[in-house]
């Protein structure tokens, strides 16, 4: 019997995976959305200012490299210093960050985030820079002042943007492979759920902006059932196609991961193609996850009042960070959909679990790629991977309590 997006939703499987989904608004149906209804969400305030009685006027900000991580450290003219940990990308971003977003936010007060995240966008023509490329480096920034302002107010950064209510993220690992036979990454997936007690995972189907063709001959229709059969009914299973396939396509694929329970299908369809992903998420029962590349919040108040998506799929890092994330999380609401968010690598999973602590719907499970062992130690209580969820950093800021180890060896890049 076909069930529609609806049923799915209310079901027993969908229930199960998708809890935390308002289910009297269910995924994706909610009509009448407004867009005015959508503006007023985004327009709220997000920085909650009432923790600092005078001026965060922001002294520095320093790009430094350690030979491995990329960090930028704020400071205040009263002495608090701030650091995050930026994406690999900084290596290549680096002009942009110094030249062109790092001047404007010395000399202004910190607690004014809101607004600086649109006037950078308007400092010199930025705007027409509009993408990742700039939204990862101001991301990098406010990551940074935000950590500063958490130490101040000796507060972690979910209180600066909502109220902690979860301290615990449960996850699903992440395959970003292509290179392995069906058969091969089923056995890989059924490695890390054994190793880590994890109870969910990700595997990648098609080529990858691939104009319909598969990563090797047959993989994904391979794969898609004997991934379920493997890792018996128990296991959520998702799956990114990574803007491989046109509609007809995407909907074959599509029915496939229906048959299996899949708790999301991302990325169906070339990722600025809203109207073809919006085709997509018409025609399947399953939830569409979509928005990692995405910066635009108006393309996003799109794909969510026009029922294109309905897991919402933002990533801290290439959006430009927590303030303008939570804007999107909050239409999201609006509309009764999850925020599940996409993770850069490195530390962009811790970023990650701070945003989920506060965010009242995640769906069920996010995104994680296995580091937490190295990176962890940074932290205490170190993270740890542990029945299939990670703790939450609990110090101030971003909490990262190891900070010297981040430190040593580093130099300033200019
Ligand atoms: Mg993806």
């Amino acid at each position: 019997m076909k069930i529609n997006r609806r049923h799915f939703l209310t079901s027993a499987i969908g229930v199960g995976l998708l809890s935390g989904v308002n289910r009297c608004q269910p995924i994706g149906e909610k009509v009448g959305i407004s867009v005015e209804e959508l503006d007023r969400a985004v327009a709220q305030p997000v920085l909650k200012t009432n923790y600092f009685s005078s001026p965060v006027n922001i002294e520095s900000i320093e790009l430094l490299y350690n030979g491995r991580d990329y960090l930028v450290r704020s400071r205040s003219t009263d002495g608090a210093v701030g650091i995050a940990v930026t994406n690999t990308r900084a290596g290549y971003l680096y002009p942009i960050l110094n030249q062109l977003v790092i001047p404007f936010f010395l000399g202004k007060d910190a607690r004014n985030l809101d607004s600086l995240l649109f006037e950078v966008y308007r400092y010199r023509s930025n705007y027409k820079l509009s993408g990742l490329a700039l939204w990862c480096c101001v991301a990098w920034v406010e990551f940074s002042l935000l950590d500063l302002l958490g130490k101040i107010a000796k507060k972690p950064v979910g209180e600066l943007i909502g109220n902690v209510i979860r301290r615990e993220i449960p996850v699903y690992i992440a395959s970003g492979r292509r290179d392995t036979t069906s058969e091969e990454e089923v056995e890989l997936l059924k490695k890390s759920i054994e190793e880590t007690g994890v109870k969910a995972v990700k595997f990648k189907v098609g080529g990858r902006m691939s104009n319909n063709a598969d990563a090797m001959p047959g993989r994904t229709e391979k794969l898609i059932p004997l991934a379920r059969k493997v890792l018996g009914d128990d296991i959520a299973i998702h799956a990114d196609s990574n803007s491989s396939y046109d509609p007809p396509k995407a909907i074959e694929v599509g029915r496939m991961l229906e048959d299996i329970n899949t708790v999301f299908f991302e990325e169906p369809c070339l990722f600025d193609h809203l109207e073809d992903t919006k085709k997509v998420a018409d025609a399947l029962t399953i939830p569409i996850a979509w928005g990692e590349q995405e910066t635009s919040i108006r393309r996003f108040r799109w794909m969510i009042q026009n029922n294109g998506v309905q897991v919402v799929q933002p990533d801290l890092h290439y959006n430009g960070g927590f303030i303008r994330t939570r804007r999107i999380e909050r239409m999201a609401a609006v509309a009764g959909l999850p925020t599940t968010l996409h993770i850069s690598g490195g530390l962009g999973y811790v970023d990650m679990l701070h945003f989920a602590s506060c965010t009242p719907d995640i769906g069920k499970y996010q995104e994680y790629k296995e580091n937490v062992t190295e990176t962890g130690k940074l932290y205490e209580p170190p993270l740890r991977l542990k029945d299939g969820a990670i703790n939450v950093p609990s110090g101030p800021g971003l909490g990262i309590t190891h900070i010297n180890e981040l430190l040593r060896n580093a130099k300033k890049i200019v």
